[in-house]
């Protein structure tokens, strides 16, 4: 079919019409296994010799046009689709770390990722070192010997911060090691992490790539550039014999592909994350129009923000489309000036006035996803966030009256008169109920 560009990509690569129904959609191929012509061949797969599929734990082939479609879009040499966003992070960290190896990490993430980074994986003997800025030369100070890999989120949710993707990976080739980049928020729709240097990329396909908020899941994605051979004694892993795959050398048998495969037959093999044939025919769906989705949401959410700059009602907007955000300059440089429709601001009156705020919304659905179609609220602190102390809060760039808003496709001027709305509810009467279930230290002793 020729070079495809990302638009034609998103519906067609990755496939080609089933021979033997000749359907023109992508099938659901709900199986759990698949036979065998002979003893042979069964053998051949599982030496992963020959091509094709043994066991849905390891590969389906719905899913297997998900990954190459994911792959193509963000320019990887292979994908590996997981049950959620959560499972990819997770997996993706596994795969390079053993006990005694450390990570670092920009302080700006998903609450839950920071939950697994300062909680989960220590208790297996990974540590991993925040750092105190996104800035690289933060990140640098942090790197020793036992570090694996640096890690950080294109553009950080709820923060809104854009990493300076291309100085993170030079920081981290500088060092030996890989960059993996959460681009969950802006898509390579609007953001390639691979064109400035990333070795490796996760989605969590749950937000903006499904799109409808109907469906988990998430993908890790491998660029093929990382040079794990001239590291050999820091990666073994990809260049010595793994006695859990009968001393297979990942890199001898897949080269470029060595990390991917190796997620795919150590982890998804043996940890099985795995992803629900039906979820990845969902998930194809919403990515067959995720470029024109995108299109909206960034539209519309600059329109939003302008509104609310524009609203004596709201005290602060935190939008890298504005000239006046730290990030604006990054944000031409890696999102083409399209900053992305996460935005977060904070309502005259503090964290009594965000309450007032919050609780009026009408169209704008109070919940923690973002990336629908529908424009969504979440108020962090209290929720994806609430584990977090005060300090880390900070660092993460969360303060405790800030609403972040996800906004939609719906309407512009519908999302607008909800937001009116809810802020004229916001400043009305001093209403004494709290946003109630926060318990945050970071919540309490908030006067209106
Ligand atoms: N990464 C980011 C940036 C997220 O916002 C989220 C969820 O909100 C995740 C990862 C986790 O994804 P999932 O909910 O699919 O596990």
């Amino acid at each position: 079919m020729g070079k495809m560009r990302r638009e034609t990509m998103a519906i067609h690569f990755g496939y080609q019409t089933d021979p033997t129904t000749k359907s023109a959609v992508v099938p659901i191929y709900q199986t759990v296994a698949y036979e065998f012509d002979s003893a042979e061949h069964g053998a051949a797969l599982f030496n992963l010799e020959a091509e094709g599929f043994r066991y849905t734990r390891i590969n389906n082939p719905t899913t297997a046009v998900l990954e190459r479609r994911v792959a193509a879009l963000e320019g990887g040499v292979g994908a590996l689709c997981v049950s959620s966003g959560q499972a990819a992070l997770h997996f993706s960290v596994l795969n390079l770390t053993a006990q005694g190896d450390n990570l670092v990490s920009v302080p700006q993430l998903y609450g839950t990722s920071h939950t697994l980074f300062a909680h989960v994986l220590p208790k297996f003997g990974i540590e991993v070192r925040f750092a105190q800025s996104d800035q690289p030369a933060a990140i640098e100070k942090l790197i020793d010997g036992q570090t694996k890999l640096v890690f950080c989120e294109s553009v950080g949710n709820p923060a809104g911060n854009i990493c300076d993707v291309e100085a993170l990976a030079n920081v981290a080739h500088r060092h030996g090691v890989p960059l993996i980049v959460d681009n969950t928020v802006a898509t390579p729709i609007l953001l390639r992490p691979f064109e400035y240097g990333a070795d490796v990329v996760i989605h969590s396909l749950t937000k903006f790539m499904g799109g409808h908020g109907t469906t988990m899941g998430g993908v890790v994605v491998d660029g093929g550039r990382f040079p794990w051979q001239d590291y050999g004694a820091r990666f073994s892993m990809f260049t010595q014999p793994d006695p859990s795959y009968h001393n297979l050398v990942y890199i001898d048998r897949y080269g470029a592909a060595a990390y991917i495969e190796r997620c795919r037959s150590v982890y998804q093999r043996t940890m099985g994350s795995v992803l629900p044939p039906l979820s990845s025919f969902l998930l194809l769906q919403g990515i067959e129009t995720v470029s024109l989705r995108i299109d909206r949401h960034v539209e519309n959410a600059r329109k939003v923000a302008e509104f609310l700059r524009a609203d004596a009602r709201v005290d602060w907007v935190n939008y890298v489309g504005f000239p006046e955000s730290p990030y604006h300059a990054l944000a031409q440089k890696y999102l083409g000036g399209r900053a992305c429709s996460l935005l977060t601001f904070g309502v005259r009156g503090g964290f009594a006035g965000g309450t007032r705020f919050y609780n009026a919304l009408g169209l704008i659905k109070r919940l923690v996803n973002l990336g629908d179609a529908r424009s969504l609220a979440c108020h962090p602190a209290s929720t994806t966030h609430r584990q977090m102390l005060p300090a880390e809060l900070e660092l993460a760039g969360v303060k405790p009256e800030m609403i972040r808003l996800s906004i939609g496709i719906e309407h512009v001027d519908d999302i607008i008169e909800d937001l009116d709305q809810a802020l004229a509810a916001a400043v009305a009467v001093a209403d004494p109920v709290a946003l109630h279930a926060c318990a945050q230290p970071a919540c309490s002793g908030i006067e209106p």
